[in-house]
């Protein structure tokens, strides 16, 4: 899959290059030779954003707005590297993330303990704060105008409450960052895409993520920009296939409240409910090259199940 991808409506599809290539993806949306980044990707993802606006003919200075979702590393961890680089631009950020990203030193804690020391500066690079008078704080339905292009934003929470989705009638597109879950490009099958809910930690609420599904269905939309990774239809059977989703893994973590490991036994149920899931819809890569390749989601998302559950038991 090409790194920086054209699509329609003026929408560019950039691959971080975080971990591995078709994981995560952000943005690049043009209108009348204005540009918003919706996403980031890390910092080190910051030269792909420059090259992805010279392939359109723009320089920096052409960017007015950078949006992460929300404030995880691997969406608006580059936030302040292309801020520097694009002397014009204002950060759009949820209220909740906003002083992450003028100040990252507890975002950087944060994340420390999530993947560890030694890999923080291998996948994020440095961290760069942003000026607060750069900010703008998102407010739930506030329109961004992006050379007259209306771009909605929606206070989603469910994955994390310092998240919105942003909808985009030009493309009847919504990019939804981690809230309409995961569904890698290597999955696809006969059936079409595979999806799954992205249950990382630690604001999870399976809940609240199932009547933010709803919302997002209800404004009809045609295409969903995933973060991880690219542009699916097929959204009716998606939106399903993901409720189901929270459902069975918020069960199956309820399955081991009072365990004296609930993260390591949810671990174990997770990849037999994704394993079982996978071959249900005909995906054929073998079992133990499908553990490995959903590694890392199997870490973080059971981590999230654990967390979210003794959140439960408070
Ligand atoms: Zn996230």
């Amino acid at each position: 899959m090409e790194t920086i991808a054209t699509l329609d409506h003026g929408i560019t599809r950039i691959d971080a290059g975080y971990v591995r290539p078709a994981l995560d993806a952000f943005y690049l949306v043009v209108e009348n030779g204005r540009a918003a980044f919706i996403d980031t990707g890390t910092s080190l993802a910051a030269p792909r954003a420059l090259e992805a606006l010279r392939q359109l003919g723009l320089t920096p200075d052409d960017v007015d707005y950078v949006m992460p979702t929300h404030v995880h590393l691997d969406h608006g961890g580059g936030a302040g590297a292309l801020m520097a680089a694009c002397p014009g631009a204002r950060l759009v950020v949820h209220p909740r993330g906003a002083g992450h990203l003028v100040d990252p030193t507890r975002l950087i804690a944060g994340s420390r303990e999530v993947y560890g020391a030694s890999e923080m500066a291998r996948l994020f690079g440095d961290i760069v704060p942003v000026a607060a008078e750069r900010v703008i704080e998102s407010a739930d339905g506030m329109e961004i105008e992006l050379a007259g292009r209306p771009l909605r934003l929606l206070h989603t929470e469910g994955h994390a409450l310092h998240h919105y989705c942003v909808w985009d009638a030009a493309s009847r597109g919504i990019f939804s960052g981690d809230t309409f879950g995961i569904s890698y490009r290597e999955l696809d099958s006969a059936r079409g895409a595979f999806i799954f809910a992205t249950t990382t930690p630690t604001q999870l609420d399976p809940a609240a993520w199932l009547a933010t599904v709803d919302r997002l269905m209800a404004l009809g939309p045609e295409s969903v920009y995933l973060a991880h990774f690219g542009r699916v239809g097929d959204l009716e059977r998606l939106a399903d296939d993901l409720r189901t989703d929270l459902h069975s893994v918020r069960d199956l973590a309820l399955a081991h409240a009072g365990a004296e490991d609930p993260r390591t036994a949810i671990r174990a149920d997770l990849a037999t409910h994704f394993l079982d899931r996978l071959a249900a819809h005909g995906v054929g890569m073998p079992r133990e090259e499908l553990l490995e390749f959903l590694e890392m989601d199997l870490d973080l998302n059971s981590q999230g199940l654990a967390v979210w559950l003794a959140r439960q038991a408070r």
